[in-house]
């Protein structure tokens, strides 16, 4: 007996995923994560608060103490918000608790991947939808691949070009698609735009947000989601019983009350300082994100020269983005040392 045969079919083509990390790197900035790290004072709270676990109990099922804070702070309800094991969780939470096998679920391409193969590892249909020269969507071919599906996935701004759609295209989907609109807004708080304040009026609308990003927080796995009731309802039916552990939901109690807004200052102008000197040298996406995708002359070439000083880029190899780079925007230092390398012309 073959093991291999006994699994899923629709995951027979898939491989695990591989972030493509440089094994043993000074400089990480392959991820997007934040290169700041957690604040002393921070960290100084973070083991205050893990120090009161009781560490053989389990955890609040129902994550309501973040719940609460993150529904104040967004003008929603309580019951308008779920918090996931990271948001590749909820992801993988809608797509499970909304389609059935052969299901379609439409994105635009390129984009997060995690959107395609948490369709096929539930049986679902991939479907993208290509997007313009300028990485923006094509509304008109989005609305009739998503005529029948089920879920329509949006980052916003997307990763990897790191661009918000435009604002109105967007609008026009939310307003016209009869299934499911997710806005993963994973990089909102280096964008601040949002489509929240349309969650009253559209209930077929989720906005995402994780804790991975601007708060630090890559490492506690926390992404939350905000919906309408009768979302939220069908996705909690689904919701592990525990899916976010005790030391996670601390480090979401206290990284909620700091402020993150000095480092993602930094990040944003250390972005446009990046922006414009390489604009020049490469074809450079203007980003809402904190990471900048670039076009270079050689992919393989320039991702030998990043590794031989340390630095873990993600390069992707294939289509439309073969030989495009996406940088994170680390701190000034991690900055400087990508920018000498990319200034040589890779
Ligand atoms: N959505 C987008 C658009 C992302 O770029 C990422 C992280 N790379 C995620 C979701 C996943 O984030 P998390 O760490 O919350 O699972």
């Amino acid at each position: 007996m073959k093991i291999a045969s006994l699994q899923r079919r629709s995951i027979r083509g898939l491989k695990p995923y591989d972030p493509g990390l440089l094994a043993d790197y000074r400089f990480k900035l392959d991820a997007n994560e934040n290169g700041f790290d957690v604040t002393k004072a921070a960290r100084k709270k973070l083991l205050r608060e893990m120090a009161k676990i009781n560490f053989n109990r389990y955890p609040d099922p129902g994550t309501l103490d973040i719940r609460k804070a993150l529904a104040k702070k967004n003008g929603v309800r309580v019951e308008n918000v779920v918090i996931g094991n990271g948001s590749d969780e909820l992801i993988h939470y809608i797509i499970q608790a909304f389609t059935d096998e052969g299901d379609r679920v439409v994105f635009p391409s390129p984009t997060f991947e995690m959107y395609k193969i948490l369709a096929m590892a539930n049986s679902a249909v991939p479907v993208a939808s290509e997007l313009d020269g300028r990485f923006d969507i094509d509304v008109k071919d989005i609305l009739e691949k998503a005529r029948g599906a089920k879920i329509i996935f949006f980052a916003y701004p997307n990763n990897p070009t790191g661009n918000c759609f435009t604002q109105r295209k967007m609008e026009a989907v939310i307003k016209k698609a009869k299934c499911l609109v997710v806005v993963d807004e994973a990089y909102f708080e280096f964008s601040k735009k949002t489509f929240i304040n349309l969650l009253t009026r559209h209930k077929n609308l989720i906005i995402l947000r994780t804790f991975s990003k601007a708060y630090s927080m890559a490492s506690a796995r926390l992404g939350c989601l905000f919906a309408g009731r009768e979302v939220t309802d069908v996705i909690n039916k689904i919701r592990l019983p525990y899916n976010v552990n005790a030391l996670s939901q601390a480090c979401a109690r206290v990284m909620l009350k700091e402020n993150t807004e000095a480092a993602v200052k930094t990040i944003l102008g250390e972005k446009e300082i990046m922006y414009g000197l390489l604009k020049d040298v490469y074809p450079v996406v203007k980003s809402d994100a904190n990471f900048l995708l670039i076009k270079v002359n050689d992919g393989a070439r320039a991702k030998k020269y990043f590794e031989k000083n340390g630095i873990s880029v993600r390069l992707f190899k294939d289509g439309i983005l073969k030989d495009f780079l996406r940088l994170t925007i680390g701190r000034p230092e991690e900055n400087r040392a990508a920018l000498k390398i990319l200034q040589r012309g890779v």
